[in-house]
Order: C-alpha cells, then structure tokens, then sequence
C-alpha cells in the first residue's frame, strides 16, 4: 500500500456515488441525487476535460468526494451541479425550479468563489482568505469548493505548468488555511500535500524520499509498540476503540523539518500512534497507562483536551521514550474529538438528521471563524449557519487585484489610506470600475478602484473627514491638520533663534 496518495476513483460511476451514499445513510432517498446526475449529463453533453475525460466525471468525483465525507444529499446535489452555471448555457434559474432554492443558493455560491483568484501577493493573503469566507456565505459552500478543488488537484498533471503552479500555491495560501481554521484536519492535509509538489517540486522529493527510506522500519517498530501497550490496556481494563499508527503529512513534516534544522532524526511524530477511546475519562486513563510503560518526555505532554486548540481540535499528546529508548508519540482522543479532529465543521453535516447534535459543542466552530475575523455570531440552529461576520464589511480591489477589506459604505479615500498613507494624502480623484466617481461615493465589494493621484498635493482635505468610514483615514487627516497648524504657527512666529 502506498501511504501517500489517496487518488480518485478510477472508473467513477452513479452506482459508486450512490453505494457511497448508502454505506453511511442506509436511509438516505437518492431519487434527487439521481436527478441531478442526470441534469448534470445532460448539461455537460460533449463536454471533454483536459485530461481528455468527459466532463461529467469531475462533478460526478466531487460528489463521491463529498459522500466520502459523509455530506447529506443535499450537499452532494450540489456538488453534482456546481459546474453547471458557469460552464453550460443551463442556468441557476433552472437549477432552482428543478432542484429548490437551497440547492440553487449553494450552487450560486460555488460559482461566485471561483471567481476569486489569487496571484501571489502575500501583503494581502489575509484579506483573500477573509473574501474567500465572507463570499461564501454558508460554510456548506466552502465544503463543496474543497471537494471541488481536491480534484482538480488530482487531475492538475493535465494543466499547462503556469496553472498548475497558481491552482497549488492558491491551495496552499488560501484554501488550506481555511479548512484548518475549520478544523478540517484530513481536508486540509489533503490539499497541502497535492499541492506541495507543484510549489515546492525539489522540497517535495526530499521530503518524500525522507519518509520512503524510514517507513518501512518505523512502521514495523510501531507496529510492536502498539502491540505492547494493546497488551497493557487489556490488563489495566482500559476499553479502546483503535490504535492505529499515522504517518505524519508530508507538508506538515516538511514545515516541520524546517523547524527542526531539517533534520529528521529530531522529528519524534513523523509516524504517532493514535488511540480512540470511548470517552474523555478513558483519554486519561490511556494516558496513564502509557506513562507507566514508558517515561514521558519532560514539556511534551499536551493536553489539548482541556485547552483545546484554536481550532476545536482536542486530544491528549505526549512523547515518550518507548521500546529500545526510541522515541514515540501518542495522541489519544475520544471518537468524537476523533471526527471533529478529521471533518471539524463538516462534521456537523456528518450526521443523519435523526441524530441531534450538541449544539454547544458547535458553536466552537463558529467561534473559529472569529479568527477569520473579529466579529463572532453566536448561532444555535447550524443548519443555518451562516457566514455573517463580514456582513459589515466589503471587499475592493485594486488595479493590480489586491483585496483590500473594508468597512461597509467606505469611501474611495478611505480605500486610499488603506492602501499607503501617501496615496490618500495625494488623492485628487478616483476611477471605480473605469468610471471617475466623486470622493465620497460608498463602496461596493468587487469594485476595482484606481486612486488618480496628484504628486504636488501636500496633504488631504480636512473636510473628507466628514464622510470617511475608517478610523485609519479619520486620523491620518487629523494628524495631517495637526501637523500643519503646527506648521503654520512656527512660519508665522518671528523666528527667535539666538
Ligand atoms: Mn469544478
């Protein structure tokens, strides 16, 4: 088995979505989920992909992506459908009168982010990945772009080598963040690792052909510690659901590495042993056991259970000095912290809608998307969730495609201030979409606006404070009037130099 790559399937067919659907949700009714496959032929007839498959076959491995997943039919309707306005001449309209608003409305957001694109300008990555959210809407959009995106990258061998370079490095600086703000570990993982090797070509086989040389070895050696502390659980009655080595992503082990002085032998979790329990008090009783077995590390044993990470992940971590004094370590958690840890907040839609959710639980993940911004909206009910915290904000462009993140009604000065102090100081006009418009003109997000700029001003007009949004271009003004009264002053006051 290789332990690296997880390809697509083969030989996609409707019965392979379908046979994925029913292992998970045994009662799901698929008559929709077959329309759709057939809506989507229908509307993607004589369509050819790169690779030279019919096109069918990319929103078919979406939706097998997303069942994989354990997404409700809804999602995968969706995801069966999201190619289809931007690429066929069918249109949203229809979607919605065959298929509903709902599945229409995540179609629709689908095809507004492919919109945007990111081009390599890391001053404002931050606001990309804010864009890319607050565009979203719905976080179940977001889910569908993934799955959309991990195939793309499966296929991406087909591209010219300049679109294979600006899809993988967009995945590693936008989509990738993301979904591990989301705590989508498994996802994130994913689309780290397809991408790494188009970005980083030489930095991947180095990576790669450091694990290859260890694996085999480690394996084997894991393979007997696992052995052994099986034993001890069952001796000391401590229940477990699994222990199971993983090895460590090859992205995170290359971040890692160059952490760590490139060295590997410094790298203790490039395979970790991972033991799912039952419960929490379980997680600590296998602890306990391990540490009995084997000496901890001083400073390694980190419990994520109680203080969980950023991101909602949970789990105990420790590092232990292990069989032969080589060092291992284990990460222990409870299936639950175990789903959350591989689908974060698409482990909500995990569930059967017979299940009823912890919605405490949930709102962690909406507290996450804090970190995206710093509004937070506490929602009970998730199937509604939606992605409001920008709902004050717009995002502009500039002429070169920065985004620039600001607030709602902003003004074209203040756009100019969030760009450099300097350019709203010279600000004498301003192009938005191509057409000259006044200064105190609000703001829509996806304006492109270009400041026209006039070298021989000194500095802005005090009266744009009436109408500017920002607090940045508020004092910028301020201090420039400040100083200027200053100014003033001194050349009016006879000089008393002595
Ligand atoms: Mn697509």
């Amino acid at each position: 088995m290789n332990p690296f790559e997880n390809p697509p399937p083969e030989n996609p067919t409707i019965d392979l979505l379908l046979n994925t659907i029913r292992e998970r949700r045994p009662n799901a009714d698929l008559t929709m989920v077959k329309l759709a496959y057939e809506f989507a032929a229908e509307a993607h007839k004589g369509q050819i992909r790169k690779s030279g498959v019919p096109y069918l076959l990319h929103p078919l491995c979406t939706a097998i992506i997303l069942a994989e997943m354990n997404m409700d039919p809804t999602i995968i309707i969706a995801g069966l459908l999201h190619d289809v306005p931007e690429d066929t001449q069918v249109t949203i309209e229809e979607i919605e009168k065959n298929f509903g608003s709902e599945v229409a409305h995540l179609v629709a957001g689908v095809t507004k982010l492919g919109k945007i694109k990111y081009r390599g300008i890391e001053r404002y990555i931050e606001n990309l990945r804010k864009m890319f959210v607050a565009m979203a809407e719905d976080i179940r959009v977001v889910i569908i772009k993934f799955a959309d995106r991990l195939h793309n990258l499966h296929t991406l061998d087909y591209l010219p080598p300049k679109k294979q370079y600006r899809v993988a490095l967009e995945t590693l600086e936008i989509y990738a963040p993301i979904a591990n703000r989301l705590g989508m570990g498994e996802m994130k993982g994913q689309l780290e690792d397809l991408s790494f090797k188009y970005v980083y070509p030489k930095e991947y086989a180095w990576t790669r052909g450091l694990v290859e040389e260890r694996y085999e070895k480690r394996e084997a050696y894991i393979n007997e510690v696992r052995l052994a502390l099986e034993r001890e659980l069952r001796t000391d009655n401590v229940k477990f659901i699994s222990l199971s080595g993983r090895l460590k992503r090859l992205y995170s082990l290359y971040q890692k590495l160059l952490r760590h002085d490139k060295n590997i032998e410094k790298i203790h979790d490039m395979i970790a042993l991972r033991v799912i329990v039952d419960d929490i008090g379980d997680c600590y009783a296998a602890l306990g056991v391990i540490h009995k077995l084997w000496r901890p590390l001083p400073g390694r044993i980190k419990d994520y259970i109680a203080q969980p990470k950023p991101n909602g992940y949970q789990s105990l971590h420790t590092t232990v000095f292990c069989e032969q004094g080589q060092i291992v370590e284990f990460q222990i958690r409870d299936e639950q912290q175990h789903l959350n840890a591989e689908y974060g907040v698409a482990a909500h839609w995990s569930y059967d809608e017979t299940e009823q959710r912890d919605g405490s639980r949930q709102i962690k993940w909406v507290r996450e998307l804090a970190a995206v911004g710093d509004a937070m909206q506490r929602l009970k009910d998730l199937e509604n969730l939606k992605i409001d915290i920008f709902q004050n904000r717009i995002f502009v462009f500039t002429p070169k495609g920065d985004v620039i993140d600001l607030p709602e009604n902003a003004t074209p000065i203040d756009f100019a201030f969030a760009v450099h102090t300097q350019i709203g100081n010279q600000c004498a006009g301003a192009r938005v979409n191509d057409r000259i418009v006044s200064l105190d003109q609000p703001l829509k997000s996806g304006d492109v606006i270009d400041i026209i700029v006039d070298k021989a001003k000194k500095g802005p007009s005090a009266d744009w404070i009436k109408f500017v949004k920002t607090n940045h271009a508020k004092s910028c003004i301020k201090q420039f009037a400040k100083r200027s009264l200053a100014d003033w002053i001194k050349m009016a006051l006879p000089s008393r130099g002595n």
